[in-house]
């Protein structure tokens, strides 16, 4: 099946202008949650879980929910800014408030991958993406899981805005030795605020492919540099709101990206308790198949 990415939080700690999310209004009890994740794995064979933004730190269980996804035998994928990491956290996005101080040990014991962004090697660079989050505090989250013992995998949207910068962050990631794997993400202009700012962030497939040979042969020997482009992504994610809503982003039906797929729409699945999503699921997944083959 797709990719499942499982929004764990309803807030973020960062407010980054080209966010592909739609965020869930309310947050799904722990147990069903792990309960529909079980009926995954049963189902569909899921062997992976990517547990993602919005931010996975902002939910007051993310410990628990890990260990539950975790001891159902699932490779867990976290994916966070990791600004809870470093002590209580000021929520910026989708909600008020702090959230509490997780410790890295904990995470980094139930978690099988945790990507950390990283899209620049200076402030000016890194916030025109990821408002908020400054350099030095990602480096901080870094050492710290680095020190936890954390897999650790960097996440770097490449946009109009950091193609130049690529050769300066992969001097960064020398530091780590936690670091195995480096994933370049082509911006993709996709979700409500991502649709909306796209003219400040689309690069195109030539200056994308330039940024990634950039990465291979600046990255550090021990980080294995992963591409993501546009058409690379499209119809490989199921996406679950922190609320337990099921959609996809509006793709047309060719593999490759089309103009028309950069778009505000989604399309909703249903929610993870609804009666029969298992089979709705199904349906799609043989559908989305025939396309991708
Ligand atoms: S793209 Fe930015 S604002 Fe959106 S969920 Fe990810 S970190 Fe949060």
């Amino acid at each position: 099946m797709r990719s499942v990415i499982l929004s764990a939080g309803k807030s973020c700690f960062v407010a980054c202008p080209g966010c592909y999310n739609y965020f869930g209004r309310t947050v799904s009890d722990t147990s069903q949650v792990v309960r529909f994740a079980a009926a995954l794995r049963d189902r569909f064979a899921l062997e992976k879980i990517t547990v993602g933004g919005g931010d996975p730190l902002t939910r007051p269980d993310i410990v628990p929910l890990l260990r539950s996804l975790h001891s159902l035998g699932l490779r867990i994928h976290l994916d966070t800014v990791g600004t809870a990491f470093l002590g209580p956290a000021r929520i910026r996005f989708m909600g008020a408030g702090t959230a509490e101080h997780v410790p890295a040990d904990d995470v980094a014991a139930v978690t099988d991958l945790i990507g950390i962004p990283l899209d620049g090697s200076t402030d000016a660079v890194q916030q025109q993406f990821r408002r908020h989050a400054t350099v030095a505090s990602q480096l901080a989250a870094l050492s710290l899981l680095d020190k936890a013992g954390a897999r650790l995998c960097i996440n770097t949207v490449v946009h109009a805005g950091n193609t130049e910068d690529i050769a300066p962050i992969a001097k960064l990631l020398g530091r780590y030795t936690a670091i195995r794997e480096w994933q370049l993400f082509q911006f993709m202009p996709i979700g409500p605020l991502g649709h909306r700012n796209r003219e400040r962030f689309l690069i195109s497939n030539s200056d994308f492919e330039r940024a990634a040979v950039t990465a291979r042969e600046d990255a550090p020997g021990n980080v294995r540099v992963t591409v993501k482009s546009t058409s690379g992504r499209k119809h490989r994610y199921l996406l679950i709101d922190s609320a337990g809503l099921i959609w996809t982003p509006e793709q047309s039906h060719p593999a490759a990206w089309q103009s028309e797929d950069a778009n505000d729409r989604r399309q909703l699945i249903g929610n993870i308790n609804d009666a029969g999503i298992l089979d709705r699921l199904m349906a799609l997944e043989d559908a989305i198949a025939e396309v991708t083959a």
